[in-house]
């Protein structure tokens, strides 16, 4: 099957595609890298009027940064996060993500702005912006900025908090210290494929974070807040034993066997945490 006709219309800023998603009332979508958008269009499971091009918007890939955090533009591909076309102040773990969503043709035009908008539960960059407490930054059509906390972006699968023309400008991004450790699981049947269960655990003792989430996981990803606080208490092991039982309720509406899927991947990823990062 191939795509239902729509206009096409290139913008030069996001604050422009707001306004042409405004104008049009909910018959448009923003056009990033294409690769969910793509097939979604050629299957017919959208059939906008128009497409906005927002690919050489001047502001699509911004990058700033202060003391706290690293601001990325939403246009930034998964390869470039890959290979370091930006710096990386998570100590590598934006990399390491990078390296396993897709296979690299699709990382070669998938957006982190796009992945974040289409809010496919399985993905890769909202468990893990969600688990290091990002923030997302969308344009309206007047132009307002609006911030998110990621681990509230999501509603539910391909639901997120952007309103009908708001359009996702950048993630800022919690810069990590260098004693600060991570671990990221990613359980999928092969490798280049979407998540089945993903387990985040974030550490850094000197600016304060001890993160713990549960990914892909049908809706919105799960932060695991009691296991986080035993990490935070330096108790790792504590930490790996809270797992289960956190999951077991924070997440009683999947059934046993994907709750141990998921159970495993946090305690993984908890594990990795006491590995050095070049051999995880
Ligand atoms: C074979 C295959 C395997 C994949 N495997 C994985 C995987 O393992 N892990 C993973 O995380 N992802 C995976 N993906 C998805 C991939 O990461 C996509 O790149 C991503 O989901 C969408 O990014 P995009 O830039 O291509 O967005 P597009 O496809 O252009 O857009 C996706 C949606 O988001 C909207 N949108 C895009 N940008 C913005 C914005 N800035 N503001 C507001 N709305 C916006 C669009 O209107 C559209 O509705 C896979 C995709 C394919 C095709």
């Amino acid at each position: 099957m191939k795509a239902a006709a729509f206009d096409y219309r290139r913008v030069e800023t996001l604050r422009d595609a707001a306004a042409l998603l405004a104008e049009t009332g909910g018959n448009s979508r923003v056009l990033a890298g294409g690769q969910s958008l793509g097939p979604m269009l050629n299957l017919r499971l959208a059939r906008p009027g128009m497409l906005i091009d927002i690919k050489r918007a001047a502001d699509f890939r911004s990058l700033a940064s202060d003391e706290g955090i690293i601001s990325i533009g939403a246009g930034w591909t998964h390869a470039e996060i890959e290979d370091g076309a930006i710096p990386d102040a998570t100590g590598a773990l934006m990399r390491f993500v990078a390296s396993g969503i897709a296979y690299r043709a699709v990382r070669n035009r998938g957006t982190l702005g796009g992945s974040l908008a289409h809010a496919d539960p399985a993905a890769d960059w909202i468990a893990l912006m969600a688990g290091i407490g990002a923030s997302i930054v969308a344009v309206g059509a007047d132009g307002k900025l609006a911030r998110f906390s990621a681990d509230s972006f999501v509603d539910g699968a391909y639901r997120t908090k952007l309103n009908e023309s708001q359009v996702l400008i950048a993630v800022e991004v919690p810069r990590l210290s260098a004693g600060a450790t991570w671990g990221y699981c990613k359980i999928a049947r092969k490798v280049g494929e979407f998540a089945s269960a993903i387990g985040v655990a974030i550490h850094d003792p000197q600016r304060g974070i001890a993160r713990v989430l549960a990914g892909a996981a049908d809706g919105p990803p799960v932060v695991l807040t009691q296991t986080g606080a035993r990490l935070r208490d330096k108790d790792a092991q504590a930490a790996v034993t809270a797992v289960a039982d956190e999951i077991e309720t924070a997440m009683a509406d999947h059934d046993k066997a994907r709750r141990a899927l998921y159970a495993t991947a946090v305690i993984r990823a908890l594990r990795q945490l006491n590995v050095p990062r070049e051999s995880i």
